[in-house]
């Protein structure tokens, strides 16, 4: 009787039940499941919402969520109840419900969220959704939310929202997996880049074989102990941003190295990769000149290296940053020359001195005549730019030769002269 007779918890600004009455109506459905329940938890959230109280003023905001709540209410079956969530997110719980059915509410609650009277044409919000279904993904109040949750909030992340997205197991671990990660690098990083490392890779002439440089790639040990390769975790850093207090780290381990290494190889190049985002902040080109002086290195032995797969928008901003560097003495490379879909669109758009080709562009060139040709006229074609090249992905002799003695290439990078080797290893090698 006291059960039936208790007064609803509602939220204030749309009069709706909140999180507290959805979890007690699920527990409810959930608590005398049996083989024939089933049903699905859909959390709805409003992205960018709090642009509206930011661009609108709060009451706004509040009027905004009532109409909101009108416009949901008004595209669901008579019989389910909508939830508030905290913020910008509502939720509803649907037993016996299929996809293509919680699909089509989700279309016309899009369509419904569109016009929102008091916001309209000043603020443009998306609406992303994430679905579980119980019993499949979860036998718990608990569980199904942070499902439905965890869907919505990858759908948004990875598919730039405005979508309804089921909740998958593997999609589920994988941002999971993501998202430790990423506290491991910060971790990492707060305590001083601790498990990053640095590996060398030897950079010839091709014309003698001499070693002249190295490129410096990083490596990072991950919370299992496992060494993880660059493609796994750089975009990570990137993503996080990490990739700036992680870049500085580099950029001093690489020089200091290369300092090093120039009493006994003094004319040694040392090749750090930049990534896009490590242009983009303020601080690069000041650490960049500070690190040099301490260091008294002469930039003219560092080379940073711009691949060519980053997704430059303003070029003039780039070949203004680059233009600093080269002006120290720094020389600037277009890395993975070939690779991309707009490969002479960056050539014409980027000042650099000097090109690396990808290794996909030397594939097969010593059994396709045309393949061998592209190589040849690409090499030419930089060497009348006054670019010089460096042929990457080289693992046999014999395509060496033919770079060296065909296609006149400057220099070589590759598995044949050398795997990317720790500090002390590469010493050992190449010291004489
Ligand atoms: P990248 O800059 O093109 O570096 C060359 C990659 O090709 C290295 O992979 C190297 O091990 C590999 N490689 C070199 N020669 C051969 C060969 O003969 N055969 C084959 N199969 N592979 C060869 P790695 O070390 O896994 O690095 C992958 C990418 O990660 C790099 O490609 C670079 O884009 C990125 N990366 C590495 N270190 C850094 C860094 O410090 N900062 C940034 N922003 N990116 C980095
Ligand atoms: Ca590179
Ligand atoms: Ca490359």
């Amino acid at each position: 009787m006291e059960q039936e007779n208790r007064v609803l918890q509602l939220d204030p600004a749309t009069n709706l039940p909140n999180r507290f009455e959805l979890v007690k109506a699920l527990d409810e459905e959930l608590k005398n499941m049996d083989g024939n329940t089933n049903g699905a938890v859909m959390v709805i959230g409003l992205d960018n919402f709090q642009l509206v109280n930011e661009v609108c003023g709060p009451n706004v905001g509040d009027e905004a969520l009532r109409q909101i709540t009108d416009n949901i209410m008004n595209v669901l079956p008579y019989d389910i109840q909508l939830y508030r969530l905290d913020g910008d997110q509502f939720c509803i719980f649907w037993p016996e419900s299929m996809p293509e059915e919680m699909e089509i509410v989700f279309a016309s609650l899009q369509l419904s969220l569109r016009d929102i009277a008091v916001i309209e044409d000043k603020v443009y919000c998306t609406t992303t959704a994430g679905v579980a279904f119980y019993p499949r993904d979860g036998k718990d109040s608990d569980t199904l939310l942070r499902n439905a949750q965890a869907a919505k909030t990858i759908a948004r992340q990875e598919g730039g929202g405005d979508r309804i997205s089921f909740f998958q197991e593997a999609a589920y671990e994988r941002w999971r997996y993501n998202i430790m990660m990423q506290g491991f690098m910060k971790n990492s990083i707060a305590r001083g880049c601790e498990d990053f490392f640095l590996c060398f890779q030897p950079q010839v002439r091709a014309a003698d074989a001499s070693l002249y440089g190295a490129e410096a790639l990083l490596r990072w040990t991950s919370g299992t102990g496992e060494v993880l390769p660059p493609l796994e975790f750089i975009p990570v850093l990137e993503k996080t941003r990490l990739i700036i207090p992680a870049g500085h780290w580099i950029i001093e381990q690489a020089v200091k190295t290369c300092k090093k290494w120039l009493e006994y190889m003094p004319d040694f190049q040392m090749s750090i990769n930049i990534s896009l985002y490590q242009l983009e902040e303020q601080m690069l080109f000041p650490f960049v000149e500070d690190c040099l002086q301490r260091y008294d290195m002469d930039p003219k032995h560092i080379v940073f290296e711009l691949t060519e797969g980053q997704n430059v928008t303003d070029w003039d901003f780039v070949n203004e940053q680059f233009a600093s560097f080269r002006k120290l003495g720094v020389r600037i490379a277009m890395d993975d020359f070939g690779s991309g879909y707009a490969t002479l669109d960056f050539l014409r758009q980027f000042e650099c001195d000097l090109i690396k080709l990808d290794r996909s562009v030397i594939e097969d060139m010593l059994t396709r005549e045309f393949n061998k040709n592209l190589v040849k006229y690409a090499i030419k074609l930089c060497h009348k730019l006054d670019l010089e090249v460096c042929v990457e992905g080289v693992e046999e002799e014999d395509i060496y030769l033919c770079l060296r003695d065909e296609c006149e290439a400057d220099a070589i990078q590759g598995f044949y002269f050398g795997k990317p080797e720790t500090e002390d290893v590469f010493v050992k090698r190449f010291r004489k």
